[in-house]
């Protein structure tokens, strides 16, 4: 389903959209005064964006780098070039430890290669152990945002789900309450956790370290508890040296929630005593999009969220509506690079308005890459031909004035008059949740005119 199809469906619920809208917004107004405690905060975009550029020219110098030092302090390294391997390396090492039980902390990684349901085929339970993703798990539905999985659940939606499953009272919707139902469930998962397997928020080339930032710790219980540790990364997730470290931290933590830093930034440096670590890198097409100057600089992105909790389309659409892992602006970006076709609406799921650009904290320039991406999909014949039609019409009138103002006159006499059957059908733009605008009764000439007088 394309995203204008899906959207729809989004807003015909007018409240709910609304309070979407609202608590994004939120979130983008505690980024916004995070932001403005720090007088360094551009230097530090600026420092950020000029890391990432630099790791990117040599990323294969940088990820041997980080494969030898990670294999020095005991842990395996795997490499995958695409979904189905990570998820047959995976499910291998898995079953040759005898894995029945794996609690899994927030990977978006994981969802991009459809992990779970390939595990769960195989006979492991899979459980998520992030609130957000076990609440989605829960409701057998895809996170709808990447750093708030399950923002699109307001909290009598999630009394209604736990009572379900976790035999809450029925109609309980306070948050409290709710959070320890969760955290009793989730505490028996741990314990009887054969495996524990972490997503990564930066691994650091010169140590051969990661580290996993959460608010709940549950990555840490995760993998302290079981004998086994997999952590799975995309390939831009390096960075080049523990340095460099603090500029991400300050600004991934501030961009997406408003906090200064996570509650936990977890740092990781082989397996436990007696334990064991693999480490899956993941190309999956990251490195086609290396391959690009237009759309290289994507793959800078820290996933904190920003651009979705400001971008004035992903708010009043929700997350579904992009059909993709990574909603939003930049997923816009990365869901067509995999398969254009597939996502050939989304980089139309936008006002061009730039505010991602402005907020992204590796600077980005999001909207250009949009623009770019609307380029790349009609030169590859995939947009619809009426859209196709309508533009060569618009360009045939823009260029001729008579014509242009012929049109004009059109719009402001005639197309007020029209049956709403010519007006509202999916030929055209203004779709079912507009109306037309009251025309003026004057032509803008005689407007200007009168103005003029007064
Ligand atoms: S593109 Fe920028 S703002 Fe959006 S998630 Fe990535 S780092 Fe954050």
């Amino acid at each position: 389903m394309k995203h204008a199809a899906s959207a729809e469906l989004f807003i015909l619920d007018a409240p709910r959209t609304k309070w979407h809208d609202e608590t994004l917004w939120f979130v983008r107004t505690k980024r916004d005064r995070a932001a403005r405690q720090l007088p360094e905060w551009e230097t530090l975009r600026e420092t950020a964006a000029a890391i990432k550029a630099h790791t990117m020219s040599r990323l294969g110098d940088f990820l041997e780098q980080f494969e030898a030092n990670a294999k020095k302090l005991g842990a395996v390294v795997h490499w995958a070039a695409d979904a189905e391997e990570h998820n047959r390396i995976v499910l291998e090492i898995l079953q040759s430890h005898g894995v029945k039980k794996l609690v899994k902390s927030k990977s978006m990684l994981t969802e991009e290669c459809h992990l779970n349901p390939h595990l769960e085929r195989h006979g492991i339970e899979v459980v998520d152990s992030d609130l957000g993703e076990r609440i989605v798990q829960l409701a057998k539905e895809p996170p709808s945002h990447i750093v708030l999985p399950a923002i699109h659940f307001k909290k009598e939606d999630v009394g209604a789900l736990f009572h379900k499953h976790l035999g809450t009272d029925a109609g309980a919707s306070d948050p409290q309450y709710l959070a320890e139902a969760a955290r009793g469930h989730l505490r028996g998962k741990f314990m009887a956790a054969d495996a524990g397997l972490t997503g990564v928020n930066f691994a650091i080339a010169e140590t051969g370290g990661f580290v996993i930032c959460t608010n709940e710790g549950n990555a840490d219980l995760g993998v302290s508890l079981p004998k086994l540790h997999i952590a799975c990364m995309g390939i831009e997730k390096i960075i080049p040296r523990t340095a460099d470290l603090g500029v991400f931290l300050r600004l991934l933590a501030r961009s997406a929630t408003g906090q200064p830093i996570t509650t936990y930034s977890s740092h990781f440096h082989g397996p436990v005593a007696g334990g064991e670590m693999h480490i899956v890198l993941v190309d999956n097409g990251r490195t086609g999009i290396l391959k690009s100057d237009e759309f290289r600089r994507s793959l800078n992105c820290i996933r904190c969220g920003a651009c979705m909790n400001t971008c004035p389309v992903y708010r009043r659409s929700g997350g579904h509506s992009y059909h993709a892992t990574v909603p939003g602006p930049i997923g816009s970006i990365l869901s067509p690079a995999q398969d254009a076709a597939k996502h050939d609406s989304l980089p139309f799921a936008c006002s061009l308005c730039g505010s991602c650009t402005d907020v992204c904290p590796v600077k980005i320039d999001l909207h250009h890459q949009l623009l770019t991406w609307r380029k790349e999909i009609a030169d590859r014949g995939l947009l619809p031909r009426t859209k196709v039609w309508s533009m060569k019409l618009a360009s045939a009138v823009l260029k001729r004035p008579r014509l242009y103002r012929l049109a004009g006159f059109f719009a402001r006499k005639i197309v007020p008059h029209l049956p709403r059957f010519m007006i509202y059908n999916r030929f055209n733009a203004w779709g079912k949740q507009r109306e037309l605008p009251e025309f003026p009764k004057e032509s803008f000439r005689q407007q200007f005119k009168s103005r003029k007088r007064q």
